[in-house]
């Protein structure tokens, strides 16, 4: 697939001019540039607004006035990311045709200077670098698993991703409670993040009142399950409210009554995943008399259950790619890594070159997150582009 696919741009595109094929709407590069940068302004911003808002609503907890400033000021960064990224694919690539290649060619269309774009990461502050990398890689991880599942080699079901997630969940949690005692912890975006190992021991506890002197938490065992369990089912609740909603905000009666049932499997997710694992942590904590890090496997296991719920490719294996993380945040704090290595950085480009180039020339097996990434932060010009390929491509495949 990969080879016909590469046969056939190359055949069908590379004597194109760049009018032809990287900004078909105007004829001069210059022109190009501006509108694209005019597009990606605007959805740039936009995307970002519903991204920092998730991530506040995510936080569980209200912002006070100087965090808010804060988050604004992280928001301007971000959206300065987003609209360099999106806006210099055009200008690199009329920049690139003129000085280095003449024709375009299947690696340098998009795979160049898209992995070159993603320099503009440092408008980022270093810990939301790690966590835009989680994310990209987590998404190299999909298109892997869904290129694979394209070759025939395997095949995707919820039962089997519930599992994965269930495993991933377990490691991930055992290691991020370790990575609690650490000085310098590595900033995680998880549901939820699960409590110090408390050194508190005591005698085993039996029925369900009060709590054992080891467990991690203050409050009755009961109401800690149960507040964490209503908080995470009401977040999971507001996201599917928020993605329903914001598109028929001017039809609100409609709005509404388009809610149903199954929206609340997100908020069973995010719920159960919580009440599982802070039920287990418990449970072992009042029966032995202490904590254990340890505890965190089991817990986190079963825990992944409420996965099925709401089963998705991206999010199963979430959790590989965050103990990942947290494993390679070890590295640098052992130094195994040296500190001055921009590994995070490399990482990042070499991702969104791929994945970008995906979008593009794979666009079958390319996780739907970055089509909708290039879409809205590109205001659709990204489309616009897509679609003079394909047609490139379909005219050459007619003869
Ligand atoms: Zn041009
Ligand atoms: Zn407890």
């Amino acid at each position: 697939m990969v080879e016909a696919s590469k046969l056939w741009f190359e055949d069908a595109c590379s004597t194109c001019r760049c009018h032809e094929l990287i900004h078909p709407w105007t004829y001069r590069c210059s022109d190009a540039t501006r509108t694209m940068l005019i597009s990606c302004i605007k959805g740039s911003y936009k995307f970002y607004a519903m991204v920092y808002l998730i991530q506040i609503l995510m936080r569980g907890k209200k912002l006070g006035k100087k965090e808010m400033l804060e988050q604004f000021k992280l928001y301007l960064k971000s959206g300065v990311f987003g609209l360099t990224v999106g806006s210099s694919f055009v200008t690199l690539n009329c920049i690139f045709r003129r000085l280095f290649f003449s024709e375009f060619s299947y690696y340098n269309t998009v795979l160049l200077p898209c992995t070159v774009s993603g320099l503009a990461v440092y408008c980022e502050p270093p810990y939301r670098r790690v966590m835009v990398l989680n994310l990209f890689v987590n998404l190299v991880f999909e298109y892997w698993v869904r290129t694979l599942e394209m070759k025939g080699w395997l095949r995707r079901s919820p039962g089997k991703e519930t599992l994965v997630f269930m495993l991933g969940s377990a490691l991930f949690f055992y290691l991020m409670r370790l990575d609690r005692d650490n000085d310098k912890r590595t900033p995680l975006f998880w549901f939820f993040t699960p409590p110090r190992v408390s050194k508190e021991t005591g005698e085993p506890v039996t029925g369900i009142h009060g709590k054992s002197p080891a467990c991690p938490h203050k409050e009755p065992c009961i109401n800690y399950i149960l507040k964490g369990t209503a908080q995470l089912f009401g977040v999971g609740c507001a996201m599917t409210m928020l993605r329903t909603l914001i598109p028929k905000i001017l039809t609100p009666v409609k709005a509404f009554k388009s809610l149903k049932m199954s929206h609340m499997k997100l908020g069973l997710f995010f719920g159960g995943y919580i009440g599982i694992y802070r039920l287990v942590v418990c449970l072992l904590c009042r029966a032995h008399g202490k904590d254990s890090a340890m505890y965190a496997i089991p817990a986190g296991f079963l825990s992944g259950l409420a996965f099925r719920a709401s089963p998705s490719t991206p999010i199963s294996l979430a959790p590989v790619t965050s103990s990942l993380q947290i494993l390679g945040s070890w590295g640098y704090q052992k130094g195994l890594i040296p500190e001055k290595w921009p590994l995070v950085e490399i990482l990042y480009c070499l991702c969104q070159g791929l994945l970008f180039h995906a979008r593009v020339m794979h666009e079958d097996v390319c996780p739907r997150y970055i089509i909708n990434l290039m879409h809205t932060v590109t205001s659709s010009k990204a489309d616009e582009i897509q679609s003079a390929f394909i047609q490139k491509m379909l005219k050459y495949a007619s003869g």
